[in-house]
């Protein structure tokens, strides 16, 4: 009979907390390396200045153990979990789950590190604060093996509320796609804090394209997509958008964007979606294995 590779429960929860806080407080170095060759490449006094500021943040934030910013975002999770591993849940409560670890570990975080609760129970009532940031938000995949990891973005609201989908007709051009992308990106103005990581999700159905355009975020920036027609794409549109001139904190510049990022999926003959997940520049991202 197969051994199942057993992980205690509170180690999943420790590892979430220490995760959450590191991502609140620590520009990741992608990102960090992002902003500075936008720096030295910016030509906009304003722009230059701005990009100066956000990388002194990061560097306040680090040292002092602050957030990067005021808004610590509804926390996203993408779970890969192999098929021969088990999170084994404690003594006290045996019906505890990996979401549970997971949420458990998050609540902490907030609380430890005085970050803002930004979760509200319900949508379009009376919107009360659960008060823990939680739950977040956790998609799972299950893949061979026995290991088990955990992406983890804190999410902001201004540039997540910039976000847009599309169902393309699927003899729509190119050009069509990206100029659609492109202004996506130009519509979401200042108020989505820019630079932004554009994470693109094309393919798959209504919802999977929007699924695919958030995890493109997790990708490190600076990395290239594995096909070459996506990896071009990918520089086309960078270069599309910072060509828009909206610029750090949209007061001008060339610094729109940081990256574009692609994910794909198969998807039916009738249908080409399109979906666009606005990232701002405190794209905090962090990621652990078990
Ligand atoms: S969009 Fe990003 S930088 Fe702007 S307030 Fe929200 S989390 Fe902060």
């Amino acid at each position: 009979m197969l051994k199942l590779r057993e992980i205690e429960y509170n180690l999943v929860v420790q590892a979430v907390r220490e995760a959450s806080l590191k991502a609140a407080f620590e520009l990741p170095a992608d990102v960090h390396d992002a902003l500075e060759r936008a720096r030295r490449v910016e030509t906009h006094p304003r722009a230059r200045r701005i990009l100066d500021q956000l990388l002194e943040n990061a560097r306040l934030a680090a040292a002092e153990r602050i957030p990067i910013c005021q808004d610590t975002g509804l926390v996203v999770v993408f779970v890969e979990q192999g098929a021969e591993v088990w999170v084994v849940p404690p003594k006290d409560n045996p019906r505890a789950t990996l979401a549970d670890a997971i949420n458990e570990g998050i609540a902490a975080a907030y609380e430890e590190g005085f970050l803002r609760k930004s979760v509200v129970a319900e949508p379009l009532g009376k919107r009360v604060n659960t008060t823990t940031n939680t739950p977040a938000i956790i998609h799972y995949e299950i893949l061979a093996g026995d290991g088990l990891r955990i992406s983890l973005m804190a999410k902001g609201g201004g540039c997540e509320n910039k976000s847009q989908f599309r169902m393309f007709n699927p003899t729509a051009s190119e050009e069509e796609v990206k100029n659609w992308i492109v202004d996506v990106v130009k519509s979401a103005g200042p108020n989505a804090c820019p630079p932004f990581v554009v994470g693109v999700g094309m393919g798959g159905n209504f919802e999977q394209s929007c699924l695919l355009s958030k995890k493109a975020l997790l990708r490190d920036i600076g990395s290239s997509h594995i096909l070459p027609f996506y990896d071009r794409l990918e520089n086309d549109l960078l270069e599309a958008v910072n060509a828009a001139g909206l610029g750090p904190q949209g007061l001008g510049g060339k610094t729109t964007a940081l990256a574009v990022l692609i994910e794909i999926a198969p998807c039916h003959i009738a249908s080409l979606p399109v979906a666009v997940n606005i990232e701002c520049h405190a794209h905090r991202h962090a990621h652990l294995t078990l």
